[in-house]
C-alpha cells in the first residue's frame, strides 16, 4: 500500500486543505457511486421482479435532494476528522499499524470482531439518547425526516450527529491496535451497511431469521421499522442489544416474512 501521504506535513494549511478536499470528495463521491449502483442494481431489479421485498414506498424527489445536501455536509466533515485521524498516526497517537507480522495473525479477526462490538456498543446508547426529547428535536430529527428511507438516507444527519457517528473510529484507532487493512474493511462495511440498512429493499434470505448466527444481523425491514417507530429498533449492524434491552419491535418477523416469503 503506498503511504506516501504519510510524509507530507498537515499542519501546513495548504496540505490540510489539499487532503482534506481529496478525503471529501472520495466520502461523498462513494456515497452516490454506491447508492446509485444499489438503488439501480439491486432496488429496481428486485421491484420489477420481487415486488413484496419492497418495504419502502416511493418517497418525494424533494426528500432526496435534501438527503443528498445533508450527507454532502456530513461527507465534509467525515473529510476533516479522517485528515485529523492521518495527522495523530504520523504523531504516533493512533495504535495503527502496517505491517501483518507485527501481531499474530489470530489477532486481525479479533480486532475487527471487537471493534464492531464496541462499534454497536457506542451507537446503540447514542442513539437512544439521541432520541430524548429535546436532543432528538434538535440533532436526530434531521435523520427522521425520512420516514420512508432510500439509500440516499445513509449519510443524512444533522452535523452533530455525523460527528458523533464518526468520532469513534478515532477513539478505537487511539486504543485499540488495529491493522490498516481491517480499519479500511470497517469503513467499507459502514457505508455498506448504512446503504443496505435504508434502502427500502429486503435482501436477506427468510433463512436468515432461524439462522444462528445471520439473525443477528440487522437489514433493511429492521431499521425500517425504527424509521417508521421511532422507539423500537435501535442497533446498527447487530440486533442484540435491541433484543437484550427489549427495544425490538414486535412487527419485526411479520414484516421480514412478509418480504421474503411468496404466499
Ligand atoms: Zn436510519
Ligand atoms: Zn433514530
Amino acid at each position: 500500500m503506498d503511504l506516501s501521504f504519510l510524509e507530507r506535513d498537515y499542519t501546513i494549511p495548504g496540505e490540510f486543505l489539499y487532503l482534506f478536499v481529496v478525503f471529501s470528495v472520495i466520502i461523498f463521491m462513494r456515497y452516490v457511486i454506491m447508492s446509485g449502483l444499489y438503488q439501480k442494481l439491486i432496488y429496481n431489479k428486485l421491484a420489477r421482479m420481487i415486488p413484496r421485498r419492497i418495504i419502502s414506498p416511493k418517497y418525494p424527489d424533494s426528500q432526496q435532494k435534501r438527503e443528498i445536501i445533508w450527507s454532502g455536509i456530513s461527507s465534509i466533515l467525515f473529510g476533516v476528522i479522517g485528515v485529523l485521524m492521518i495527522m495523530a498516526w504520523q504523531k504516533g497517537y493512533t495504535a495503527i499499524y502496517t505491517e501483518w507480522s507485527e501481531f499474530p495473525l489470530w489477532y486481525i479477526p479479533l480486532s475487527f470482531i471487537g471493534a464492531l462490538f464496541v462499534h454497536e456498543t457506542y451507537y446503540y446508547w447514542m442513539h437512544r439518547w439521541l432520541h430524548h426529547p429535546n436532543i432528538y428535536r434538535l440533532i436526530h430529527k434531521v435523520h427522521h425526516d425520512s420516514i420512508s428511507t432510500s439509500v440516499w438516507t445513509s449519510f443524512s444527519f444533522h452535523p452533530i450527529e455525523s460527528i458523533l457517528q464518526a468520532i469513534i473510529i478515532p477513539v478505537i484507532v487511539l486504543i485499540v491496535p488495529m491493522h490498516l487493512s481491517v480499519l479500511i474493511v470497517l469503513l467499507m462495511i459502514m457505508t455498506i451497511s448504512a446503504i443496505v440498512n435504508h434502502a427500502g429493499v429486503e435482501v436477506y434470505p427468510a433463512s436468515w431469521r432461524k439462522n444462528p448466527i445471520m439473525q443477528w444481523f440487522i437489514g433493511s425491514t429492521h431499521h425500517d421499522l425504527h424509521h417508521r417507530r421511532f422507539t423500537k429498533n435501535y442497533g446498527l449492524y447487530f440486533t442484540f442489544w435491541d433484543v437484550w434491552m427489549k427495544t425490538e419491535s414486535g412487527e419485526f418477523d411479520d414484516r421480514f416474512k412478509k418480504a421474503t416469503t411468496s404466499q
